[in-house]
């Protein structure tokens, strides 16, 4: 395979090329081929932002009709036809069905864009500095949200203070006898606790760079309700947990969560385009003309993907395939958790948003270089590295979940022999 040029002109920086040493070139559904014609199940699925599967065609092919069509491609923050129309059907197929109520911001098109724009926004709103955030989350890596970062390698990144962020413990930390809930409402309401009140609370309800953290519905209506008590904002970071990678198009509407903000990125515009958009209760839209902006707010062949993901969430048949894939999903890994006891510690996550905690590190690189060898993509997360992240497109069909299964299965198996 010829690599040369990437390792002779590609920056050090460079990971998931060094983790999977071929040159892909094409890809269909849950599949992707490598230029020698090896066909790769994909279970890491752009670290979430490929839901859908690559090339879904209920989603190109309005995309192709687009670019042919002399229409507008970039827009600012105008407005344009697809634009509208993208609001309609958001609106339409995704608010209003779940009772929610927001106005949509568009950023620019990274999940971190959102999440900086967010806070920005709650800390204006409050007139407050400060926000809580969890240990082990990932936000992103632009100032404002690698401040957020319980990673301490990530956090350091960029060599500027970050302040302004009061870490509190995650739902489970550091053990589940710990309440965290109680914890952060005590402290909110103790004058002597030391902690000033933040301008909001900014979560995933499951830490996906973290390591699969699953936050229970219990802890997230507990964290809402002391929100509100204490009068700040609840942003929930949905970036990788939403867009319908548990199951549901929100991670958060298993626990009825209504947050005051709510940033979605990564497989939003359903085809691997880059787009996000934040998600504002009306009365905290105090965003004066202009205030926040960005070149890239308008990608309308995004606009135009996007329209037609969320219009897949109208259709019956499309929202019960999800959750019998998931469904299956959740056995197929039971099944490896009671088979592997000797790897695998414990399953993680929720719906199609699955992890595999393991031994150690080490067992999950030796699973990673023998899945890859055998045509399986998967990566790991965790502060230890020590979780097999297990995302499937949440509409693979049950030969490709299968398949990859068995090449995961065949890896640990590896494994545990070698024990
Ligand atoms: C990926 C991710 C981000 C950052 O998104 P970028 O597009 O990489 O900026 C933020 N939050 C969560 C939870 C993510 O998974």
């Amino acid at each position: 395979m010829n690599t040369g040029i990437f390792t002779d002109y590609e920056s050090n920086v460079r990971r998931y090329g060094l983790s999977f040493p071929t040159v892909f070139t094409k890809a269909l559904g849950a599949t992707v081929w490598d230029e020698a014609g090896k066909p790769f199940i994909d279970f890491l699925v752009g670290s979430g932002a490929l839901n859908y599967g690559h090339n879904n065609p209920d989603i190109i092919a309005p995309a192709i009709e687009y670019l042919v069509g002399e229409n507008i491609l970039l827009s600012l923050d105008m407005y344009t036809v697809a634009k509208r129309e993208f609001i309609e059907v958001f609106v339409d197929s995704i608010l209003k069905p779940r009772g929610l109520s927001y106005k949509i911001q568009f950023p620019g098109p990274t999940g971190t864009n959102a999440n900086e724009a967010a806070l920005a926004l709650a800390r204006k709103y409050t007139g407050r500095s400060s926000v809580m955030a969890f240990t082990n989350a990932f936000h992103g890596m632009s100032l404002g949200s690698l401040a957020m970062s319980g990673s301490a390698s990530t956090r350091e990144l960029g060599g500027v203070a970050r302040h302004d962020v009061i870490r509190v413990p995650y739902d489970g930390y550091p053990n589940k006898a710990f309440d965290s809930a109680s914890y952060i409402d005590f402290v909110l309401g103790d004058p002597g606790s030391g902690i000033e009140k933040p301008a909001a609370i900014i979560l995933e309800t499951i830490q996906a760079e973290g390591g699969l953290n699953t936050a229970s519905a219990a802890w997230l209506i507990e964290i809402q309700r002391i929100c509100r008590k204490h009068d700040v904002l609840l942003i929930v970071d949905d970036i990788q947990a939403g867009s319908g990678r548990t199951g549901d198009f929100f991670s958060f509407e298993f626990a009825k969560l209504e947050p005051d903000i709510v940033c979605l990125s990564k497989s939003l515009s359903g085809s691997g385009s880059p787009f996000s958009i934040v998600l504002i209760r009306p009365e905290i839209d105090i965003w004066k003309p202009g205030e926040h902006s960005g070149t890239f707010r308008g990608n309308n062949l995004a606009f135009v993907t996007a329209r037609a993901m969320c219009k897949m969430w109208s259709d019956g048949q499309f929202t019960a395939g999800v959750e019998r894939t998931a469904a299956k999903l959740q056995r197929h890994l039971d099944h490896l958790v009671a088979k592997f006891p000797n790897c695998i510690e414990q399953k993680r996550g929720r719906g199609l948003m699955a992890g595999l905690k393991c031994r150690s590190q080490a067992v999950v690189g030796r699973v990673h270089d023998v899945a890859f060898e055998n045509g399986l993509l998967i990566e790991s997360s965790g502060p230890n590295r020590d979780v097999i992240k297990v995302l499937p497109p949440i509409t693979i069909t049950d030969d490709d979940l299968e398949h990859g299964i068995a090449i995961l299965d065949h890896a640990l198996k590896e494994q545990a022999n070698a024990h």
